[in-house]
């Protein structure tokens, strides 16, 4: 658990300090504001899609490093995936970070995701790493805003 909870510690920094995929996109057909009013997390999620694929994917605002760090990783991984890999993605990061799965016994695309499992002990950090995946998924489906209340 500590080696796990020092990568953890790493990832966040690095994605704090220099995260990937901040920028708008011009051509974005779709994007959304997500909302973390416990936190303080403001972002918003523009989603380019074309062919049934996220073509391209980022994010804006400003947030705690957990909102952040879990914002970049989330371009990262969503990006030129199939809207059904996309979904896919969304139910098995929510479901993990809830505590409704185990990780390591099922079968999940998850990856270096997985260092976020920690946060299910901490029910507010819950929705700091979980808003831009709630924000993503709002875009997909052609919602405007969502919030974590
Ligand atoms: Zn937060």
């Amino acid at each position: 658990m500590s080696e796990i909870n020092e990568l953890y510690q790493e990832v966040i920094l690095d994605h704090n300090k220099n995260p990937r995929n901040f920028r708008e996109i011009e051509n974005a057909n779709r994007k959304a504001d997500g909302n973390n009013p416990l936190c303080g997390d403001e972002l918003k999620v523009f989603l380019e899609l074309e062919d049934e694929k996220v073509k391209d994917v980022s994010f804006v605002g400003s947030g705690c490093a957990i909102s952040k760090a879990s914002a970049s990783m989330m371009t990262q991984v969503v990006k030129g995936k199939t809207l059904t890999e996309a979904e896919t993605l969304f139910d098995e990061f929510h479901r993990m970070v809830l505590g409704e799965m185990d990780e390591e016994r099922e079968e999940n695309h998850l990856g270096k995701l997985k260092i976020f499992a920690g946060v299910r002990e901490f029910p507010a950090r819950v929705k700091c790493a979980s808003l831009s995946w709630h924000t993503m998924h709002a875009a997909l489906h052609g919602e405007e805003t969502v919030s974590t209340e």
